[in-house]
């Protein structure tokens, strides 16, 4: 079978790497670099806490890729399963903490529940205040700037072309497969699986879809390294959006951090999406309640980058509702990193073999036609 996968951020990359591995020939087309899109701005976290259940049979199928993923492409991608720990500062977040733990038993999420004795002892200098904390042992993180990379490598070893900076003029669909047109040449194939991001719902509607997709930008930023190591992943449980950071040590002793400070808005042309700095204060108060030792250092850079955030907050993932051999995954509002590889391994098998043995039900197109 012949595929053209439209966009080249960690969904486009990994499926075309799983479709390759399933005998496909995919051709790759980007209309920049491999992995420039959202992907690269990402935070790099590998959580599976605090997702919509629906989402934790596809987030577990895509943990375990994680886990294969130096041997798989042949690289060290740095996942690390550092852990993934979530402080909590009041009575109301520690029963919402429960409340999720005791829902996400069943879906195979096991978190473990802290006291402030075993924070301290665990995890020194986190949250002096904190209450009682949410641990995940198997998460944690890996590099945003490598993985999309990595993942188009190993595809092109198995075959498939990968083709760069090509700006897609035109998509036809013929009635038995499609025609993209492009400014590096034109593709043909049986199938078209739009992994574009927060330009995938443009792709959608092309072929009559509408998503309700709005482009914003998560701010981020880093400080200049400092010695100790802290290994996991760190958020917060809370009701409040101003106390909502999260951070991480990189091996190098950098703190990135991320959360608490609005979304910035991104226009799609030409894409990019630039962090406030008016935010960085109040993340800045933010991540401190989390690490007070974030106050002796310098933040050397922000950034931000352009996501596609879906109304209900779920991805679209599965067939077109209209178009037969069209396929979309797009849209990930804010957490498709965790989610990529299995988005790639799950699109494969859904194309290849027409079936899926992950539950995609709750992210199919069609699902906004009332009411859009
Ligand atoms: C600042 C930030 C922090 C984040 N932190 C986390 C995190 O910690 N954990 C987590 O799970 N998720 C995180 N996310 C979300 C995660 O990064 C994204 O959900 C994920 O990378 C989306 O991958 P993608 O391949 O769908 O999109 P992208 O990486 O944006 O790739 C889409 C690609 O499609 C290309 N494209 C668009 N239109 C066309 C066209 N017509 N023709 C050809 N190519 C086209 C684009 O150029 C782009 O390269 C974060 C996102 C941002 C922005």
């Amino acid at each position: 079978m012949d595929v053209i996968v439209l966009g080249g951020g960690l969904m486009g990359t990994a499926s075309a790497y799983f479709l390759a591995r399933r005998g496909a020939r995919v051709t790759l087309v980007e209309r920049n670099r491999i992995g420039t899109g959202a992907t690269v701005a990402s935070f790099g976290n590998i959580r599976r806490t605090g997702r919509h259940l629906s989402q934790l049979p596809l987030a577990h199928r895509s943990l375990r890729l994680w886990g294969k993923a130096e041997r798989m492409l042949g690289r060290d991608v740095e996942f690390r399963a550092t852990g993934h720990i979530r402080l909590i500062f009041d009575e109301g977040s520690l029963a919402d903490m429960r409340a999720y733990a005791q829902a996400t038993r069943p879906w195979g999420l096991d978190l473990e529940e802290l006291r402030p004795r075993e924070i301290s002892a665990r995890f020194p200098g986190l949250g002096p205040e904190a209450i009682a904390a949410s641990f995940s042992p198997q998460d944690g993180s890996a590099n945003p700037r490598l993985i999309a990379r990595a993942f188009a490598e190993a595809a092109r070893k198995l075959g498939a072309e990968i083709v760069e900076e090509a700006e897609v003029d035109k998509i036809t669909y013929t009635g038995c497969g499609f025609l993209v047109a492009s400014s590096k040449g034109a593709f043909a194939a049986d199938c078209l699986l739009n992994t574009a991001g927060a330009w995938g719902a443009r792709i959608a509607a092309q072929f009559g879809e509408e998503v309700p997709i709005d482009a914003r930008g998560p701010q981020m930023g880093v400080t200049e390294p400092l010695p100790n190591r802290i290994l996991p992943v760190v958020g917060i449980w809370t009701r409040n959006k101003e106390h909502g950071a999260y951070l991480r040590q990189v091996e190098r002793g950098n703190i990135v951090f991320g959360g608490a400070a609005e979304r910035v808005s991104a226009s799609l042309d030409p894409g990019h999406a630039v962090a406030d700095p008016m935010g960085l204060a109040l993340q800045l108060r933010a991540v401190a309640r989390l690490l007070p030792a974030i106050a002796r250092v310098a933040v050397i850079r922000t950034w931000s980058g352009c996501e596609g955030y879906i109304r209900d907050m779920l991805p679209v993932m599965g067939r077109s509702a209209t178009t037969p051999g069209l396929f979309h995954a797009f849209g990930f509002s804010g957490h498709g990193f965790q989610l990529g590889p299995g988005v790639g391994d799950a699109m494969a098998e859904l194309i290849m073999t027409d079936r899926c043995e992950t539950p995609l039900g709750d992210f199919r197109i069609d699902r906004f036609n009332q009411g859009i």
